[in-house]
């Protein structure tokens, strides 16, 4: 599974070569590959749709499916200036959403109990894939108590019937820095977030767990041939598309 998060970047032109680069160079795939734009510029992707089908043509019919979904959420609607609720979302038919990703939880204060609420509302709507995003910061990961926070974040899926539901495993850290923990760290860190969630929700789930920050395609290969890493989550990398075709590519040959 690789997921492309492009944030508040992109623009008309730039979906326009990103999605000529994207299909000049991506390889026929059968794995869940996913882009959040900015919620703006969702309705232009029907151009990729248009330009998929095309290509699944000439390419055997093999699965070229790209989902597209939301940033964030808003649960609730209604008097909420600036946002777009679930509703909206389901009402568009979007395939997943990402929650709690550590700018929504720095720069908006997100907490525990605004996620939780987004999650339930995403279990009760028709958004059929979650990806919850949890990571340490530097400090606290200095101070060696990644796990301990870890699984504070992941509280918030207590006692919970979970489906379709991803763990992004995102050091803050990590995120836009061009530094990453080892790919040995990573992997011991996804099955701990395996062996947590597993215990704790109620239908005792084992989720795919991503791993995020400062992919790119010269290092997605070192992540990827990890056992517990399902895939990516790929921000800054994912704004071209010739190298998130390239980190497909990878995915592609590696798993
Ligand atoms: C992200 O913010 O989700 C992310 C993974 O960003 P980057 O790939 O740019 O580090």
């Amino acid at each position: 599974m690789i997921i492309a998060n492009w944030k508040s970047n992109g623009g008309l032109m730039m979906i326009q070569d990103w999605t000529s680069d994207f299909i000049n160079s991506c390889s026929p795939k059968d794995f869940y590959v996913g882009i959040a734009p900015p919620v703006i510029y969702i309705s232009d992707f029907s151009l990729l749709e248009w330009d998929l089908d095309t290509l699944k043509e000439k390419s055997n019919n093999k699965i070229w499916d790209i989902n597209i979904g939301a940033q964030d959420i808003d649960h609730l609607s209604g008097s909420r200036t600036g946002t777009v609720s679930i509703r909206m979302f389901e009402e568009f038919g979007i395939d997943f959403a990402i929650i709690g990703h550590s700018e929504r939880r720095e720069f908006f204060n997100e907490d525990n109990d605004l996620i939780k609420q987004k999650i339930i509302a995403l279990n009760n709507s028709n958004i059929k894939t979650k990806i919850l995003c949890i990571g340490e910061t530097k400090e606290e990961n200095d101070k060696g108590i990644t796990k301990d926070i870890l699984k504070n974040q992941l509280e918030v899926v207590d006692a919970m019937e979970l489906e379709n539901f991803i763990i992004a495993y995102e050091p803050v850290w990590a995120i836009g820095s061009g530094l990453t923990p080892h790919p040995k760290d990573i992997n011991e860190i996804h099955k701990y977030i395996k062996d947590v969630v597993q215990s704790n929700s109620a239908n005792k789930l084992i989720p795919k767990v991503l791993y995020g920050g400062s992919v790119t395609d010269k290092n997605a290969e070192s992540f990827f041939k990890e056992e517990f890493v399902d895939g990516a989550l790929v921000g800054g990398a994912s704004l071209d598309g010739k190298t998130f075709a390239n980190i497909v590519n990878i995915y592609n040959s590696t798993k």
